[in-house]
């Protein structure tokens, strides 16, 4: 009998948290797990998101069969947009999280792109040559999956993001026992599991402990207004908070667009139980008591344009906070969103509002496997290959160490990065090859921003830029003072006297370059280098600088 060996290409999430993307190959044909976005750090300016790359895709475009989203975060399944812009891929995902992709995908006009398949927990499916079965994986969205691949070179387990929770809001626990059938069957050559929380010890509280909180704390809320800000997908978050507040007499008024969106749709498909006369619309809160309202909305990593910002800073077209408010923060910041959320809170604190967040109260908890919970996996999964996934480098690494106490052969590791290539076969799993994988920048409209442009705007944003412009003729010399505009180099209204002193160094530079009978590109040359060796010297600082020459009879 023939087997056909299994190939994996990682186009995202080895390296970082986020755009990820695991490409799965089997016969010449593509299955890819996830096309998630990544969030730009302060070294990205005016960037909105990073996707995985797609040029490697392009030239197989032909070969792919599907994409299998894993759970409807923004990391897994927030370029699907961008995908379907290029290539036709029908989408695989439980009924939420296609819900989620299919509203993305309405609003961006592409749904003669797609189709959405619905997966229930346990399906088995073939795709092309894929034999494909989904299970039910607990994470901090509903109905999260755990993909294992069936292939002629053993099982492959890719967790998605996942943790063990015992106890979840929905009753869904992992499938431990299936994956235990699976390994006492067949075995299981490969598994690919989630590094966020590796270098974080113990178990990650239940979801179900968060709730224990709130009953706590909102009846101390009483006669208050309520505002609770978490993340729009963490639904069972959001369950609980409007099974407290409704207990506690309250009204829930959904606030920010991904909020007001998320929650009619996990209303729709049933997976958020809020029953109709609890609900009410933004625009009609005058019509409430303060201590009758629990307004949940979106901005709890700090987002400049989200609901708790714009609240924070008054902004808000709806209503203004007041100091009676309390604001709790359902929520942890992401790694590198500290500033923005602290900032937040300061304005939140100076209107006099009381807030509440998970760093003195257990209003949090992650979604992510801590050391123990990989050490279950591990030990129900017991995989010949262990592959870390989902994570930045030292995260994918804590991980490796992980399996290694847990009592993994260290050589059976393979702790790869985005581009890498790797080939399952009889002999084993090992490196085979690397395709380019860089980070493909979207901004607006601009697709995939090259790095040259972004080094560009970190120095015009450290240093603002200089722009000289002079009028001449070759016979008579300069026309006029050479005009220099500048913007975020120097406060041009307070120093006249540096840039008179600027104009002076042009006209002289200009005047010698004529003598040198230079030609305009050389004139203009000179002039950059004139001003350049001013700002230099004069304030430390290294803009960049453009000149033109305008040449007139
Ligand atoms: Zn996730």
């Amino acid at each position: 009998m023939r087997t056909s060996n299994v190939g994996i290409t990682f186009l995202g999430g080895l390296g970082e948290v986020g755009r990820n993307c695991t490409c799965i190959e089997i016969d010449g044909k593509l299955l890819l797990i996830d096309f998630g976005v990544m969030f730009p750090d302060v070294t990205m300016p005016g960037v909105d998101v990073i996707l995985p790359d797609n040029r490697w895709l392009k030239e197989r475009s032909a070969d792919i069969v599907g994409l299998i989203v894993t759970h409807g975060h923004e990391d897994h399944l927030g370029g699907v947009t961008h995908l379907l812009r290029e290539f036709e891929v029908p989408l695989y995902g439980s009924e939420l999280t296609m819900g989620l992709a299919q509203h993305k995908v309405k609003e961006a006009r592409l749904e003669n792109r797609t189709s959405f398949q619905v997966l229930s927990d346990g399906d088995r499916l073939r795709l092309g040559p894929f034999d494909v079965e989904v299970l039910p994986i607990t994470h901090s969205v509903p109905q999260s999956l755990c993909v294992v691949l069936h292939t002629d070179q053993g099982v492959i387990v890719h967790t998605g993001d996942f943790k063990l929770d015992s106890d979840p809001i929905d009753g869904r626990v992992t499938a431990m026992e299936r994956l235990a059938e699976i390994e006492r069957e067949s075995g299981v050559r490969v598994l690919m599991a989630d590094s966020t929380n590796a270098d974080k010890p113990g178990w990650s509280p239940s979801e179900s402990t968060i709730g224990e909180t709130f009953n706590e704390l909102f009846p101390q809320w009483r006669g208050r207004r309520l505002i609770v800000s978490c993340f729009a997908s963490h639904l069972h978050r959001v369950q609980q908070i409007c099974d407290v507040a409704i207990s506690e007499g309250r009204t829930i008024f959904p606030l920010g667009r991904s909020m007001v969106n998320n929650v009619r749709i996990a209303k729709e498909l049933g997976v958020l139980d809020l029953p109709d006369r609890s609900v009410d619309s933004i625009d009609r809160l005058n019509e409430y008591d303060p201590e009758d309202v629990c307004i949940i909305c979106t901005g709890s990593q700090g987002e400049a344009n989200a609901a708790l910002s714009l609240l924070a800073r008054g902004h808000h077209p709806d209503f203004s906070l007041v100091s009676s408010d309390v604001i709790l923060l359902s929520s942890h910041p992401i790694p590198g969103n500290e500033l923005p959320v602290y900032r937040v809170i300061n304005m939140l604190t100076r209107i006099g509002c009381e807030v509440v967040h998970d760093g003195y109260e257990h209003v949090h908890t992650t979604g992510h496997a801590q050391r123990d919970e990989l050490h279950q996996l591990y030990q129900t999964v017991r995989p010949e290959w262990y592959v870390p996934i989902e994570g930045e480098h030292r995260m994918l690494r804590r991980n490796a160490d992980v399996a290694i106490e847990a009592g993994h052969v260290p050589s059976r590791i393979v702790v790869a990065s985005d581009g890498d290539q790797l080939a399952l076969d009889g002999a084993g799993l090992r490196m085979s090859g690397r395709i380019a994988a860089p980070y493909r920048y979207i901004d607006g409209l601009l697709d995939d921003l090259s790095p040259a442009l972004l080094e560009d705007r970190r120095k015009l944003s450290e240093a603002g830029f200089v722009h000289v412009t002079v009028v001449l003729n070759m016979e008579d010399g300069l026309l006029a003072h050479p005009e220099i505009s500048t913007l975020g180099w120097i406060d041009a209204e307070r120093s006249v006297q540096v840039l008179a002193e600027l104009e002076v160094q042009v006209a002289e530079a200009v005047a010698r370059a004529l003598d040198e009978r230079k030609d305009v590109e050389g004139i203009e040359r000179v002039i950059r280098r004139a001003t350049g060796r001013f700002v230099g010297n004069r304030t430390r600082r290294r803009p960049p600088i453009s000149a033109t020459v305008i040449l007139t009879d």
